[in-house]
């Protein structure tokens, strides 16, 4: 039977744009491209956490606005955006988790990909707000590894343990109820609007129902938009 390959190579440089509030599947479905296609995932988040692990001078000054919940500063995320992209392994394409989140990103993105070569395509994860507070509170991350897992979705094996290196597990800083909500009411004020940015600059707009679906149909629907990208 014609079993599809579990892997497959991007025809031209392609930056992969996930776009989505917080709690949307955009590292989940980052992880399923990442395997799919063998580029690598960059999550401003994750570079900006782990210069909070650090300790370093980025670290200490982003620390406090990050545990709020608040943006931090576009020429910072921009900067580290043009660093990582210009790496080895970035040169076939990549997927951005997470970026950009304001129109000044936005604006820079585009120049960013031109000055590699790349072009873009923005998959937005339209997940319903109810679904996405229940998602976000049930989040624990492994300390050491980074690996995420839902109490409900995607529990560990044993609770409270990570599957791969057996560190208790914990719940994110801004993942507490209080900054979730700031993060969905930045998301909603600073980020969303880049929809209509998206709209008029690229024809390389997917829009996913997220909601319902469980993450495998929902990469599912992502692998099938992006076919034309792609060759086995
Ligand atoms: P995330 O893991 O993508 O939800 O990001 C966690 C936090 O990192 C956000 O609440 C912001 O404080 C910061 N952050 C991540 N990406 C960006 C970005 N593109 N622009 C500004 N701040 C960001």
């Amino acid at each position: 039977m014609g079993e599809e390959p579990a892997t497959a190579r991007l025809t031209r440089p392609t930056a992969i744009i996930l776009f989505g509030s917080p709690g949307s599947g955009k590292g989940t479905q980052s992880k399923y491209l990442v395997e799919w296609l063998r580029i690598p995932q960059i999550s401003t988040g994750d570079m900006l956490r782990e210069h909070i692990r650090a300790g370093d001078a980025i670290g200490l000054a982003i620390q406090e606005r990050m545990r709020a919940g608040s943006l931090v500063s576009d020429e910072l995320v921009n900067q580290l955006v043009l660093e990582r992209i210009h790496k080895p392994d970035a040169t076939g394409g990549f997927i951005f988790d997470g970026y950009p989140r304001t129109p000044a990103q936005a604006e820079a993105m585009l120049r960013l990909l031109s000055g590699v070569g790349a072009g873009e395509v923005v998959i937005h994860l339209i997940v319903d707000y109810n679904v996405i507070i229940a998602r976000i509170s049930g989040r624990r991350a492994c300390p050491k590894c980074g690996t995420l897992y839902n109490c409900v979705s995607r529990p560990p094996k044993v609770e409270g343990v990570c599957d791969l290196d057996g560190a208790p597990l914990v719940i994110r800083d801004d993942d507490r109820e209080e900054v979730v909500r700031e993060r969905l009411a930045q998301y909603e004020r600073q980020t969303q609007p880049l929809i209509e940015f998206f709209r008029a600059v690229t024809d390389r707009l997917i829009e996913v129902d997220a909601s319902r679906d469980r993450p495998e149909a929902v990469f599912e629907r992502i692998k099938s938009e992006l076919k034309d990208l792609v060759r086995a």
